[in-house]
C-alpha cells in the first residue's frame, strides 16, 4: 500500500512519469523554432558533438542525437578526437572545440561524456565558449545556476527536475534526497531544487546512512550508476523516484532503482529506460535553439553598436545601443 505526501492511504501502484511524451511536445516547439529561423538565416542552426575516444555506448548516443537533430531540422555534425594517448587527445580535444567555438554556423556544443580515463574534464571547461555550452558545463553557467540566474543547465539534471516538476509534487518545503554529487548530474539538481525552496540532502558513496536519508525524502532522485540501489523497502510511502542511472545487467538496460520494490511504495517513478533519458535529449535540442537565439540576439546587438560608432556616435540624447 502506498501513501500520498498528504498521507492519504492508496492501493495503486507508482504512476509511471513516462519520458516520451514530453520530449515530443519539446520537440514539437524547436522544430517551430528552427523552421523560423531557417527562414531568417537561410540556414538551419548547428549543434556538434564532439566525441573524445570512440566507445560502443558514445556511438549509439551520437547516433540518437544526430537522429533527433534531423527530425526537428537542426543541423547536427560528428567531430571525432580519436587515438589513445591521453595527452594528444586532450590538446585535439582542445583544438577541436575552438574551432568549433569560432564557427558560426555552429550555435552549440557537446562533448560526449563520459571522457576517456586520462582525459581531464578541465580541458573541455577551459575550451568552450559559454554561449555555445548547451550542456552547462562551463564554470560561467555552472556559476550562474548557483548564484540563481539563468544560464545553460546540464540536460540530464534539468530533465529530471522536469520528471519532478511533472509529477505534481508541490517542491516547496518538501524533503529531496539525491543521491550522486557528479558536476554534470547530482551537483547541479541538488541547486536547481535548492532555488526551487526544497530541503536537499546529497548522498555518495561514502554516506554512512542512505537509507535514513532516503526514508526521509518526499523526492529522491537516483543518478549513481549503480543497480538496485534504491529499493521500496528504503522508501517514505508515496514519495516520488527519479531514476537517472543508466546500467547494463545481463545485456539489459536498468537503472539505479530496484523498480519492482518501489512500484508498490512510491507515488510515481520514471521507467529506465524511457524516463529520464528521451527528455534529456529533448531538453539538448532546446537548449541548442535557445544558444541560437542569444547568438542571434548578440550579433544583433553588435551590428547595432557598430551602426552607432560608425554615424559618429547618433545625435544628442541618443542612447548607445546596449
Ligand atoms: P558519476 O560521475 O560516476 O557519479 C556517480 C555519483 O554516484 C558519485 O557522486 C558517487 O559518489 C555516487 N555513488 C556511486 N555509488 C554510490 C553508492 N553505492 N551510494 C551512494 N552514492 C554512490 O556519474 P554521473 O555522470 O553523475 O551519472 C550517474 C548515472 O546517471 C550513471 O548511471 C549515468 O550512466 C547516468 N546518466 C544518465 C543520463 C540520462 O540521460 N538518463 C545522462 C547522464 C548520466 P562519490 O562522489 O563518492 O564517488
Amino acid at each position: 500500500m502506498a501513501r500520498t505526501l498528504t498521507g492519504s492511504a492508496t492501493t495503486s501502484v507508482a504512476r509511471r512519469l513516462e519520458g516520451a511524451p514530453f520530449a515530443t511536445e519539446i520537440r514539437e516547439r524547436v522544430a517551430a523554432d528552427v523552421a523560423a529561423y531557417r527562414e531568417r538565416h537561410g540556414h538551419a542552426p548547428g549543434l556538434a558533438v564532439v566525441v573524445c575516444g570512440r566507445s560502443a555506448p558514445s556511438m549509439v548516443y551520437l547516433e540518437r542525437i544526430l537522429k533527433a537533430c534531423a527530425q526537428v531540422g537542426i543541423e547536427g555534425s560528428f567531430v571525432d578526437v580519436p587515438g589513445d594517448d591521453p595527452q594528444t587527445q586532450e590538446r585535439e580535444l582542445t583544438a577541436a572545440i575552438q574551432r568549433l567555438n569560432a564557427d558560426p554556423r555552429v550555435s552549440g556544443i557537446i562533448v560526449q561524456m563520459p571522457l576517456p580515463p586520462g582525459v581531464r574534464l578541465k580541458v573541455v571547461v577551459d575550451a568552450i565558449d559559454p554561449l555555445k555550452d548547451i550542456d552547462g558545463i562551463h564554470p560561467l553557467n555552472a556559476g550562474l545556476l548557483r548564484l540563481g540566474f539563468e544560464g545553460f543547465l546540464p540536460a540530464t539534471a534539468h530533465a529530471a527536475l522536469e520528471m519532478i516538476h511533472r509529477s505534481g509534487v508541490d517542491l516547496r518545503g518538501a524533503d529531496a534526497v539525491v543521491i550522486g554529487r557528479s558536476p554534470v548530474v547530482g551537483m547541479p539538481l541538488a541547486f536547481m531544487l535548492t532555488r526551487e525552496d526544497a530541503t536537499v540532502t546529497v548522498c555518495h558513496s561514502k554516506t554512512r546512512d542512505l537509507a535514513a536519508a532516503v526514508g526521509r525524502a518526499d523526492v529522491v532522485v537516483v543518478a549513481a550508476g549503480h543497480p538496485g540501489l534504491v529499493t521500496g523497502a528504503m522508501l517514505k510511502p508515496g514519495a516520488v523516484v527519479i531514476d537517472v542511472g543508466i546500467n547494463v545487467v545481463d545485456g539489459k538496460i536498468v537503472g539505479d532503482v530496484d523498480a519492482a520494490s518501489v512500484e508498490g511504495v512510491a507515488s510515481a517513478i520514471t521507467p529506465v529506460p524511457g524516463g529520464v533519458g528521451p527528455l534529456t535529449g529533448a531538453l539538448l535540442l532546446s537548449h541548442l535553439m535557445r544558444a541560437a537565439q542569444r547568438q542571434e540576439d548578440a550579433a544583433e546587438q553588435e551590428t547595432a553598436s557598430q551602426r552607432w560608432d560608425d554615424d559618429g556616435g547618433g545625435t544628442a540624447g541618443e542612447d548607445r545601443p546596449s
